[in-house]
C-alpha cells in the first residue's frame, strides 16, 4: 500500500520541532517521552542548541539507542566553539525535577494522549506551572481525521488512552494558557486530502505554546520558593568538544603547529637539497661550507596565502661534516629573531612564521604570547630554550609520521557506535499505511 504521507507523519512532526528551534535559535531543549531518542538525534546538529535533554518513563527504551547520541571522531578532531551537553533521564512527566526549569522549549511530541486524564492535569501542572519553559510545543493525534486512516478501528495505538477532537485539544489548551500565563497557536501536520482539511483538520494536531511576559516571569519563578527536587535518575550525559575548553583548544592547536611546523621544515629541506644539487653541478661547495641564506618570503604557503615575512635560515656546520654530528641551524624571521638548536641536526620554526603564515593557528591562538602559552607546556611540543621556535628533528621525519599516526588511533577518541536511527513510526496504524 502507498504511504499516506510523504515524508512520514513521524518525520513531519519531527521537522516542524526543527523548523521551530531554526526559527528561533532555541538554546536549551527538552524532548519528554522521547523514546528510542529520534528527535533527539536529529536535534543535536542543530549547533545553536547548548543543552540537549531526554526524559521518557521507560528506562529500557532511551538505553536502546541513547549511545547514537556520544560525538563521533569528526567531533573531536574537528571541535567547533559551539558547545553542547546532552543528558537522559528516566522520569515521568508527572513529577518535578529541578533540572528541567529554565528551559526555552519543551516537546511533547504524542506523547499526552498516552497518559490518563488525572495525568494529564499533573503534566500541565509540571510543564507550564513548574517547568515553565519559554515555550512549548505539543502534539496529539486529532481523532477527526481517524475515519480516513485505513484499516483503523477504535485508537490509533493499543496504549492511547484518549484521543481528542479539534475541540477538546483547545479547550485543553486554553485551560492551560488561562491557568499558567501562556497564549497558543494550533496547526498540525499530516494534511487531509484536497477538499477535506477543513472538516477534518491535520492527522496530528499541534499547539504550540509561548510563555506571557517573556524572560522576567521565568526569573520570578525561580525565586526562593523553588522547590529543589530530582525525582528523575540519570541515564547518560555527554559534553560535546568544543574550543571553549582549553584542553581541547590545545589538543587542536599543536597538532596544528606541528603540522605546519613539519610542512615548513619539509619544504625548506627540499629547496635546500635542489640548492646543494644545483651548486654541485656548478662546482660550488655543498653543505655548510659557506654561510647561507633562503628567502621564503613571496611563496605559496601551504594555507594558500602568500607568505610576505622572508624566513631565512644560515647553516653554519662544518666542511665535510657527518650525518648526525652536532650542526646548528638557524631560521631568522623578518623582525631579525634568530633561533638555533644545538642538538643532534634540528630544524627551529620560529613561533611568529607560524603565527603569521598559518590562519588557524593564528585565529586559535590569538596572538603570539598566547601561542608560546599553550605550547610551553605540552609534552609534544620541543621548543627553543627562549621559546620562540619549535624544534624539529631532522632526521626524523618518517618515525614521526608513525608516531603521529600512532597518536590517532591511540587517541582514545574511538568512533562511538552509531546505530540506524530509523524512527520507528509511533502509531501502529502507522506501520500499516
Ligand atoms: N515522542 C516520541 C515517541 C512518543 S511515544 C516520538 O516523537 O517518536 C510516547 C512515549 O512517551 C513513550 O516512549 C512512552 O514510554 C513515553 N511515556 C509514556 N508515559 C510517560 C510518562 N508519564 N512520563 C514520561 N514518558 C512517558
Amino acid at each position: 500500500m502507498e504511504p499516506m504521507f510523504s515524508p512520514p507523519l513521524h518525520r513531519q512532526r519531527h521537522q516542524f520541532v526543527i523548523d521551530f528551534v531554526k526559527r528561533n535559535k532555541t538554546k536549551k531543549v527538552v524532548d519528554l517521552g522521547c523514546s528510542e531518542c529520534s528527535l533527539l538525534q536529529k536535534l543535536k546538529f542543530h549547533r545553536e542548541i547548548e543543552l540537549l535533554v531526554g526524559v521518557d518513563i521507560r528506562g529500557a527504551i532511551v538505553k536502546k539507542k541513547m549511545h547514537g547520541l556520544a560525538p563521533v571522531s569528526t567531533d573531536y578532531l574537528q571541535p567547533s566553539y559551539d558547545q553542547l551537553r546532552v543528558e537522559l533521564y528516566q522520569g515521568s512527566v508527572t513529577q518535578k525535577d529541578a533540572r528541567l526549569r529554565g528551559f526555552d522549549l519543551v516537546t511533547s511530541i504524542e506523547l499526552i494522549e498516552h497518559l490518563t486524564l488525572a495525568d494529564v492535569e499533573r503534566f500541565s501542572e509540571v510543564v507550564f506551572g513548574y517547568m515553565s519553559p519559554g515555550a512549548v510545543i505539543v502534539s496529539t493525534p486529532n481523532s477527526e481525521f481517524n475515519p480516513l486512516l485505513p484499516g483503523l478501528s477504535g485508537f490509533r495505538h493499543s496504549d492511547h488512552k484518549f484521543e481528542w477532537t479539534r475541540a477538546e485539544f483547545k479547550s485543553w489548551a486554553l485551560k492551560v494558557c488561562l491557568e499558567y500565563g501562556y497564549e497558543v497557536e494550533f496547526t498540525g501536520v499530516g494534511q487531509a486530502p484536497p477538499g477535506q482539511q477543513e472538516r477534518v483538520g491535520f492527522c496530528s494536531q499541534i499547539g504550540v505554546f509561548q510563555r506571557l511576559g517573556g524572560s522576567e516571569s521565568c526569573s520570578m519563578l525561580f525565586g526562593d520558593d523553588a522547590e529543589d527536587v530530582f525525582s528523575y535518575t540519570l541515564l547518560y550525559s555527554v559534553n560535546y568538544p568544543s574550543l571553549h575548553d582549553n584542553n581541547i583548544l590545545r589538543r587542536v592547536l599543536v597538532s596544528e603547529v606541528l603540522y605546519w611546523a613539519e610542512k615548513l621544515k619539509s619544504r625548506w629541506m627540499e629547496e635546500r637539497t635542489g640548492e646543494s644539487q644545483r651548486q654541485a653541478e656548478d662546482g660550488e661547495e655543498c653543505f655548510g661550507a659557506s654561510e647561507r641564506h633562503m628567502e621564503m618570503g613571496e611563496k605559496q604557503t601551504a594555507c594558500g596565502s602568500e607568505v610576505k615575512t622572508p624566513v631565512e635560515q644560515w647553516d653554519r656546520g662544518v666542511p665535510g661534516q657527518q650525518e648526525g654530528e652536532e650542526q646548528q641551524v638557524f631560521w631568522r624571521n623578518g623582525l631579525g629573531r634568530q633561533e638555533s638548536c644545538r642538538s643532534r641536526r634540528c630544524v627551529s620554526v620560529p613561533l611568529a612564521v607560524l603565527w603569521s603564515c598559518c590562519p588557524k593557528v593564528n585565529a586559535l591562538s590569538g596572538s603570539l604570547s598566547n601561542l608560546r602559552h599553550f605550547l610551553m607546556d605540552d609534552p609534544k611540543v620541543r621548543l627553543s630554550q627562549d621559546g620562540s621556535a619549535v624544534l624539529l628533528n631532522v632526521q626524523e621525519q618518517d618515525a614521526e609520521e608513525e608516531e603521529d599516526h600512532d597518536v590517532v588511533e591511540d587517541s582514545g577518541y574511538a568512533e562511538a557506535s552509531r546505530c540506524s536511527h530509523s524512527a520507528e513510526p509511533e502509531e501502529d496504524w502507522e506501520a500499516n499505511v
